[in-house]
């Protein structure tokens, strides 16, 4: 079976390196030339939204799955009369923008923080009156990493907001002093089998993933595994998702999704008997999920801008390096490491040890 996945980043890469045991082929798309996943499978170079590219990938692939949200829709409606594409394009077409996203969180009764559309000066001028201080003003679309975010502290920051995001369309939303970010994989098969990972606790740097701990047995499991539940059954989903959110005072909000793989999950590899990637290519191919039970106590480093040296990783005791094979630059993500070990608190020595290893 070919499977063809539009992106040929990391997260490609590590659902071909899943996929190669069980026998799978792989093409990718992707417009440069050095996608870290393009030497691991048949590289489509060309741009996203190529209709050529995207009729060959139809035409040679059992079924076609995506790394990254801001794929053409179009291209890939158009696609869909002719393949199977997974997860469903509603799914996506929720996800990418931030104001659907949360609308949909809403009529799913999935808290959130306060949100309004942010369309004009006005409005922006009007949201203190909703969201009250401070908040955070958004771009609905392309926002990643922190990106495309500002934080309105005082009534003089709302010129520089305007100023730096105005003319997109926008979302504000009431700033959470969360006491944690959590996120849940879930994953569904198309007769409608799910699963759930452990929750991940996830702390970030400078708008960026830092590390991930896997939680077995938190106390929000039951809540984050039926809000995840309600999205996969309502877009009746097919494939890994992944749902963030933030905890406050005891309660869980959620903060986005991605219908995709997820760096939070990236853990999953050595840290659950069948990872998050195994699992996509297996629910979007109809074949029987596996176990997502934790494999002793995990945590995922990312290494970002610089990767550090080989051999100082190797020689760290369970540690799993993942270098991707991309040219280093600064905020981009350029490998991680997953630790195991067989307690918490020999958890935590090994990742003291690693995160000194950071660059
Ligand atoms: P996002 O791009 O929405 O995932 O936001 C990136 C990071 O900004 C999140 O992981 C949070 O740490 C922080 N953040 C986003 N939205 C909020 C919010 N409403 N309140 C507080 N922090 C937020």
């Amino acid at each position: 079976m070919r499977v063809g996945i539009i992106g040929g980043g990391q997260l490609a890469r590590m659902l071909i390196l899943a996929g190669y045991p069980l026998g799978l082929d792989f093409t990718v798309l992707d417009p440069a030339r050095d996608a870290c996943a393009a030497s691991l499978a048949d590289h489509i170079c060309a741009p996203y939204d190529d209709r050529d590219a995207l009729a060959r990938m139809a035409e040679d692939c059992d079924v076609i799955t995506y790394e990254f949200e801001n794929v053409s829709l179009e291209g890939l409606e158009r696609l869909q009369q002719r393949t199977r594409i997974h997860p469903p394009l509603q799914a996506l077409a929720e996800s990418r923008d931030r104001l659907r996203e949360k609308n949909l969180f809403r009529r799913l009764d999935i808290p959130t923080a306060k949100f309004i559309a942010i369309d004009s000066e006005s409005d922006l001028r009007e949201a203190p009156k909703t969201l009250g201080w401070p908040f955070l003003v958004k771009t609905r679309r392309f926002g990643y990493d922190g990106k495309g975010q500002f934080l309105v502290r005082t009534a003089a920051d709302m010129e520089r907001a305007w100023r730096e995001l105005g003319g997109n369309p926008l979302i504000g939303e009431s700033f959470i002093p969360f006491q944690r970010e959590v996120s849940i994989i879930a994953v569904r098969r198309r007769n409608g089998d799910m699963a759930f990972y452990p929750l991940s606790e996830n702390v970030h740097r400078d708008g960026i993933l830092h590390v991930a701990r896997c939680r077995p047995r938190d106390s929000q499991t039951a809540r984050a595994e039926d809000y995840a539940c309600r999205l996969l059954e309502h877009l009746d989903y097919v494939g890994v998702l992944a749902l963030e959110l933030f905890e406050v005072h005891g309660r869980l909000l959620a903060n986005e999704m991605a219908p995709r793989v997820h760096n939070s999950g990236h853990w999953t590899i050595e840290g659950s008997e069948i990872s998050q990637f195994e699992n996509h290519l297996r629910a979007i191919l109809d074949l029987p999920l596996g176990d997502t039970e934790p494999v002793g106590h995990a945590a995922m480093v990312n290494f970002i801008g610089v990767l550090p040296t080989l051999a100082d990783v190797l020689e760290q005791p369970g540690v799993h390096c993942h270098f991707y094979g991309k040219v280093e630059r600064p905020g981009r993500k350029v490998g991680h490491a997953t630790v195991r070990a067989s307690s918490a608190t020999a958890l935590e020595a090994r990742l003291h040890h690693l995160l000194a290893l950071l660059p």
